[in-house]
């Protein structure tokens, strides 16, 4: 009898028996979890698996496993969800995406190029011919929000001084006002190019920094960013230790950055002032105390 839980034949590979839900095929034969959970490659590659090639596959994975088990780990960089990492061995040259070492170990050799971007700009290019730095304008761009961020804040709070002025206590009549300006750029976006028969491009990410949604703040945002460089810059040394161990690192357009964000902090921008004033007018129609405007004059100004 035919149905949704009719038995199936065995793994064409190995004999095991083959799930009754969501059983995976290839060119429209049942493949067991087992089998089809060895398979880790490029999507392309993975979408136009035939079953010889999948018997190919196989072989290199168990060649694989040896690289496996030379693997000694020296570092571990934290990327991306779930607790996804990149394990470097920088004694044998290996890499593997993976801190359980349960997908495709690579050998630092086949690490052709690679690119680092914030979004779709580039930080860090790398290949034989050496490693670029670009200067990064997140930076800039997060400590020009402040004016918004300041405003945001203001208004806040004023709303929440209203909801207390209402009846001497807080009864949030006044909806909660949450953050939605888009941060600077949204995540670090990783490709690393290989010379490989299952793999052109390894690609992975890693969130940027967010804004608080009730306490946005520009100081603590480019404390977490800094924090991501870090971890983004043992990324390269790694890449470089295992992959390009004879490259430098070269730094592209510090200049001419530099000189920006001396402009930024030395010159109050005609929007500070604006907003200076809305809330000196603020002050004197009494919703601010002259203590509320000091401190509010004082953060608009970095000072
Ligand atoms: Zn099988």
């Amino acid at each position: 009898m035919m149905g949704l839980f009719s038995k199936k034949p065995p793994c064409p590979i190995c004999g095991g028996k083959i799930p009754l839900i969501l059983p995976s095929k290839i060119e429209g034969e049942y493949i067991c979890n087992n089998c089809f959970g060895k398979i880790d490659m490029g999507a392309d590659q993975e979408s136009s698996l035939t079953m010889q090639g999948f018997r190919d596959y196989l072989a290199f994975y168990e060649q694989n496993q040896i690289l496996k088990g030379q693997f000694v780990i020296s570092e571990q960089i934290d990327f991306g969800l779930w607790d996804t990492k990149i394990t470097f061995d920088y004694q044998n040259k290996l890499f593997c995406m993976s801190k359980n070492l349960d997908k495709t170990v690579f050998e630092g050799k086949a690490l052709k190029a690679f690119v680092i971007k914030e979004d779709s700009t580039p930080l860090f290019e790398g290949s034989a011919a050496g490693i670029r730095r670009y200067v990064s304008t997140v930076p800039e761009r997060a400590i020009a929000m402040a004016p918004q961020i300041a405003q945001f804040a203001m208004s806040r709070q004023m709303a929440r001084t209203l909801d207390r002025l209402d009846d001497g206590k807080v009864n949030h009549s006044t909806p909660i006002q949450y953050f939605h300006i888009p941060e600077p750029f949204q995540a670090f976006n990783v490709e690393l190019h290989v010379d490989h028969p299952y793999w052109s491009v390894i690609k992975c990410d890693m969130d940027g920094p967010r804004f608080d949604h009730t306490h946005p703040d520009v100081n603590n945002y480019l404390r977490d960013y800094q924090h991501n460089i870090e971890e983004i810059e043992k990324l390269v040394a790694a890449i470089k230790t295992m992959a390009l161990p004879e490259t430098s690192v070269q730094s592209i357009g510090l200049g001419t950055s530099e000189a920006q964000r001396e402009h930024i902090s030395s010159a109050p921008t005609v929007d500070v002032i604006e907003e200076i004033k809305k809330y000196k007018a603020l002050m004197e129609d009494g919703a601010l105390s002259q203590q509320e405007f000091d401190a509010k004059k004082k953060q608009l100004l970095g000072i």
